[in-house]
């Protein structure tokens, strides 16, 4: 009926009432209020694989932007947890926004600048590197990283791609670019507009 109210309103139409997330990682780039930095959703879809969320485990999403990664993967499993460190402030409280409006309790913000707002942090399984990329950023992450917990950083820069791309030849895992292409009008027609490639690194310590 017309008059139920649904907790989450995100302008999504389904047969029914109200709105409904999707159940796969990877969801619509609208859900999550963003300033135009968000990883979009083909990639965030590949970047959870990547992060391979297991029950009880916790994430630090360095660079948290809108948060879409961390809540993403707060939504694998109820046990889950994740903090998200952000150096802006505005944006740091847009995540928290987000993840108060979709409904996840257990995502803690960091407002701060890594690698030095990583200190004192509960121990991660897992580190996803969406933004601030440098290398002294992935020497204090690496050491900080606990044996056996993963670490995914995505580049879009030459710089940042230099940098895991040397990683990568020192320790190890898997470098993947990304190229994307989604069809666009050309004149009265189609053509294929690619996005900038992203060069991600997935390894585990
Ligand atoms: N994964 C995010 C998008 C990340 S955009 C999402 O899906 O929404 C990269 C973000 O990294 C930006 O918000 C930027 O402010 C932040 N950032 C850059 N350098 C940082 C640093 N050293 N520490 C924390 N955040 C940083």
């Amino acid at each position: 009926p017309d008059d139920i109210q649904h907790p989450v309103s995100i302008g999504i139409e389904v047969a029914g009432n109200g709105a409904v997330i999707p159940l796969a990682s990877g969801r619509p780039d609208a859900l999550f209020d963003n300033d135009g930095q968000i990883t979009k959703r083909p990639v965030r879809a590949l970047t959870l694989s990547a992060l391979a969320p297991k029950p009880g485990e916790h994430l630090w999403d360095i660079g948290g932007g809108s948060g879409s990664i961390g809540i993403e993967w707060l939504w694998s499993h109820p046990t889950t947890q994740a903090t998200a460190v952000e150096i802006d402030p505005d944006r740091a409280q847009r995540i928290r926004a987000n993840a108060a409006r979709l409904g996840v309790d257990r995502l803690t913000v960091v407002t701060g600048g890594a690698p030095e707002a990583l200190e004192g942090l509960a121990p991660p399984d897992a580190v996803f590197i969406g933004g601030g990329i440098s290398q002294e950023m992935l020497e204090t992450v690496w050491t900080t990283l606990p044996q056996g917990a993963r670490l995914v950083a995505n580049a879009v820069t030459l710089e940042a791609e230099v940098l895991l791309a040397n990683w990568h030849g020192d320790k190890g895992g898997d470098l993947m670019r990304i190229e994307l292409a989604q069809s666009k009008p050309l004149g009265r027609k189609r053509g294929w507009k690619s996005a900038y490639p992203i060069v991600q690194w997935s390894v585990t310590k």
